[in-house]
């Protein structure tokens, strides 16, 4: 089956600047995928390419088999795109601004536009904000608004990015519960750089910085594929950190240590960093009598998704794990 949308080895520079260096992944007719990638990454600039409003570099980009490039009318016309920061007429009235939209997006009948609109404006809340000035609504509205032009040529496909950036906590709920709804039948790629909104929202996730990709999953096992323990140890033969660390990176499973600061005197605190399915717990133990230390603390969590993208993402990060900065 031909994917909805189909992105091979795409590159895009401005000037010098490469801001994504070959990316490729498909998306599936119903998926909900969550962008995400810290800001500068690329997210906007795919997303650009993908609506059509910036030619790729090299690469090729379809939607339902159809290329961006060769032939963006015609892919456009599946599309439903909700730029960054959302910019709109604020003089306008909610309800001619909708048509102004339909009449771009080529909705030429008075009586198809209408009940498009009404629709868009059933299905994004928006009953008794038709007739107010864009620049009076909330930002929660703005949004809204910004959604129903996206829906208004009833496309498959919704590009959404960073669709609750800049509103408040009760604003962003209200978007992201909205854009679930619309979720359930369409296809949505919605960029963001905060996490729990893909935890929230989102079937799969897709990890970018750099302009590459890093992870690709549900959510899920993003979040469970490594497994930590945090521990605070005193040696009693007073062993620096860097010996400690030495004789634990023996531990049969690690993948990982890092030191941290230690929560009190004389001690040494690190995480340890396994495959989900290691228990470095009884090593450790084994461990620690062996080379005279006291185990003080120690806790056992998953990684989160949180630490997954931090780990992935932050180059400071990825340069302490593979040198194992102790
Ligand atoms: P994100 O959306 O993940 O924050 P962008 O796609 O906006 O990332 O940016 C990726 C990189 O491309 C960044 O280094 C950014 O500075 C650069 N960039 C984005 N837009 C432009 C532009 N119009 N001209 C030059 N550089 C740009």
């Amino acid at each position: 089956m031909t994917a909805m949308i189909h992105i091979d080895t795409l590159t895009k520079s401005y000037g010098a600047t490469r801001a994504v260096k070959g990316i490729s992944f498909d998306v599936g007719k119903g998926q909900v995928v969550g962008f995400l990638g810290p800001n500068g990454a690329g997210k906007s600039t795919t997303m650009k390419v993908l609506t059509g409003y910036l030619e790729p570099t090299s690469g090729t980009v379809t939607i339902k088999g159809i290329d961006v490039v060769k032939d963006a009318v015609e892919a456009r016309r599946h599309i439903g795109y909700l730029p960054e920061n959302n910019p709109m007429y604020e003089e306008m009235m909610v309800e001619d601004y909708l048509d102004y939209v339909g009449r771009m997006r080529g909705l030429d009948s008075v009586g198809g536009r209408a009940r498009a609109i009404a629709v868009a404006v059933e299905r994004c809340g928006l009953g008794d904000k038709r007739g107010k000035d864009i620049g009076e609504l909330s930002k929660g509205y703005r949004q809204r608004v910004g959604l129903a032009q996206a829906i208004l040529h009833d496309p498959d496909i919704l590009i959404l990015d960073e669709p609750t950036t800049g509103l408040d906590p009760n604003q962003v709920i209200e978007i992201r519960n909205l854009i679930k709804t619309l979720g359930a039948e369409k296809t949505i790629i919605m960029s963001t750089h905060i996490l729990p909104e893909v935890q929230h929202t989102c079937s799969r996730a897709i990890i970018i910085a750099d302009g590459q990709l890093k992870a690709d999953g549900p959510p899920s096992t993003l979040s469970s594929d490594a497994s930590i323990l945090d521990i605070t140890v005193r040696s009693r033969a007073a062993a620096s950190s860097e010996t400690v660390a030495s004789m634990l990176r023996l531990l049969p499973g690690l993948s990982d240590i890092t030191s941290k600061p230690a929560s009190e005197a004389g001690a040494l605190s690190f995480t340890l960093t396994s495959k989900a399915d290691a228990d470095l717990r009884e090593p450790l133990f084994d461990a620690a009598v062996k080379n005279h230390l006291v185990v003080l603390s120690m806790s056992r969590h998953a990684v989160s998704l949180e630490e997954t993208f931090r780990k992935l993402t932050t180059t400071d990060a990825v340069s302490s794990s593979s040198t194992s900065a102790v």
